[in-house]
Protein backbone atom coordinates (compact mmCIF):
# COMPACT_ATOMS: atom_id res chain seq x y z
CA UNK A 1 0.00 0.00 0.00
CA UNK A 2 1.35 3.43 -0.52
CA UNK A 3 2.57 5.82 2.07
CA UNK A 4 2.73 9.58 1.21
CA UNK A 5 3.95 11.99 4.12
CA UNK A 6 4.56 15.44 4.56
CA UNK A 7 6.49 17.10 7.16
CA UNK A 8 4.64 20.22 9.22
CA UNK A 9 6.52 22.31 11.63
CA UNK A 10 4.57 24.35 14.07
CA UNK A 11 5.71 26.81 16.80
CA UNK A 12 6.68 25.36 20.22
CA UNK A 13 6.00 28.16 21.75
CA UNK A 14 2.53 29.50 20.55
CA UNK A 15 1.15 26.53 18.23
CA UNK A 16 1.21 28.16 14.98
CA UNK A 17 2.28 26.87 11.70
CA UNK A 18 5.05 27.15 10.47
CA UNK A 19 6.71 27.04 7.24
CA UNK A 20 9.82 25.52 6.43
CA UNK A 21 12.43 28.40 5.96
CA UNK A 22 10.79 29.87 10.08
CA UNK A 23 13.71 29.43 11.52
CA UNK A 24 12.08 31.90 14.11
CA UNK A 25 8.12 32.31 14.52
CA UNK A 26 7.00 35.04 13.14
CA UNK A 27 4.34 35.42 15.48
CA UNK A 28 5.95 35.15 19.05
CA UNK A 29 9.78 35.30 18.06
CA UNK A 30 10.29 32.24 19.79
CA UNK A 31 13.31 29.85 17.69
CA UNK A 32 11.65 26.36 18.83
CA UNK A 33 9.43 24.39 16.70
CA UNK A 34 8.46 21.00 16.68
CA UNK A 35 8.79 19.04 13.24
CA UNK A 36 6.03 16.56 12.85
CA UNK A 37 5.05 14.29 10.49
CA UNK A 38 1.80 13.75 8.83
CA UNK A 39 0.48 10.95 6.48
CA UNK A 40 -1.44 11.49 3.94
CA UNK A 41 -3.24 9.59 0.65
CA UNK A 42 -3.79 6.15 1.10
CA UNK A 43 -2.95 5.09 4.81
CA UNK A 44 -1.69 1.42 5.32
CA UNK A 45 -3.01 -0.52 8.53
CA UNK A 46 -2.33 0.40 11.54
CA UNK A 47 -1.78 -3.01 13.38
CA UNK A 48 -2.61 -6.58 11.85
CA UNK A 49 -3.04 -9.72 13.52
CA UNK A 50 -2.74 -12.91 12.02
CA UNK A 51 -3.27 -16.35 13.56
CA UNK A 52 -3.76 -20.18 13.01
CA UNK A 53 -4.33 -22.86 14.76
CA UNK A 54 -3.48 -26.73 13.94
CA UNK A 55 -4.77 -30.30 14.77
CA UNK A 56 -1.97 -32.83 15.73
CA UNK A 57 -1.99 -33.51 11.58
CA UNK A 58 -0.70 -29.81 11.26
CA UNK A 59 -4.14 -29.40 9.50
CA UNK A 60 -5.18 -25.57 9.87
CA UNK A 61 -8.70 -25.85 11.56
CA UNK A 62 -8.93 -22.09 12.51
CA UNK A 63 -7.28 -19.12 10.71
CA UNK A 64 -8.16 -15.33 11.55
CA UNK A 65 -6.70 -12.06 10.93
CA UNK A 66 -7.55 -8.64 12.40
CA UNK A 67 -6.87 -5.30 11.03
CA UNK A 68 -7.48 -1.57 12.59
CA UNK A 69 -6.75 0.55 9.75
CA UNK A 70 -8.64 3.65 8.26
CA UNK A 71 -11.60 2.49 5.44
CA UNK A 72 -10.84 3.69 2.27
CA UNK A 73 -14.15 5.56 1.57
CA UNK A 74 -15.56 6.74 4.92
CA UNK A 75 -12.07 7.42 6.60
CA UNK A 76 -12.95 6.09 9.70
CA UNK A 77 -11.04 3.88 12.21
CA UNK A 78 -12.28 0.45 11.26
CA UNK A 79 -11.94 -2.86 12.51
CA UNK A 80 -11.82 -5.78 10.28
CA UNK A 81 -12.08 -9.91 11.25
CA UNK A 82 -11.75 -12.11 8.59
CA UNK A 83 -12.22 -16.17 10.20
CA UNK A 84 -12.17 -18.81 8.71
CA UNK A 85 -12.96 -21.97 10.22
CA UNK A 86 -12.49 -25.38 8.84
CA UNK A 87 -13.06 -27.71 11.75
CA UNK A 88 -16.12 -29.30 9.79
CA UNK A 89 -15.30 -32.10 7.15
CA UNK A 90 -17.84 -31.04 4.29
CA UNK A 91 -17.55 -27.09 4.54
CA UNK A 92 -15.15 -24.32 5.55
CA UNK A 93 -17.12 -21.28 7.51
CA UNK A 94 -15.93 -17.74 6.57
CA UNK A 95 -16.57 -14.71 8.82
CA UNK A 96 -16.00 -11.40 7.53
CA UNK A 97 -16.72 -8.44 10.02
CA UNK A 98 -16.09 -4.60 9.46
CA UNK A 99 -16.97 -2.26 12.08
CA UNK A 100 -16.23 1.73 11.98
CA UNK A 101 -16.12 4.26 14.54
CA UNK A 102 -18.83 6.97 13.44
CA UNK A 103 -19.12 9.80 15.81
CA UNK A 104 -17.56 7.82 18.94
CA UNK A 105 -19.78 4.75 17.93
CA UNK A 106 -18.71 1.46 16.61
CA UNK A 107 -21.31 0.68 14.19
CA UNK A 108 -20.95 -2.69 11.95
CA UNK A 109 -20.86 -2.53 8.19
CA UNK A 110 -20.18 -5.05 6.96
CA UNK A 111 -21.28 -8.49 8.24
CA UNK A 112 -21.07 -11.93 6.04
CA UNK A 113 -20.92 -15.82 7.09
CA UNK A 114 -19.99 -17.73 4.05
CA UNK A 115 -19.81 -21.52 3.75
CA UNK A 116 -17.94 -23.17 1.11
CA UNK A 117 -17.40 -26.95 -0.04
CA UNK A 118 -14.22 -28.31 1.48
CA UNK A 119 -11.83 -29.54 -0.84
CA UNK A 120 -9.56 -32.55 -0.73
CA UNK A 121 -9.73 -33.60 2.48
CA UNK A 122 -8.69 -36.00 4.77
CA UNK A 123 -8.72 -35.57 8.47
ZN1 LIG B 1 5.27 31.22 18.00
Amino acid sequence: MKKKSKIQYECLNCGKKLSKNNNICPFCGSKKRKTYKTLIGNLGFFSRLNGIARNSKNFILYKFKKLTKIAAESKNIAKELLFFDRTNKNYTKKIHRVEELTKGVWKVVHDTLDKYISKRRNL
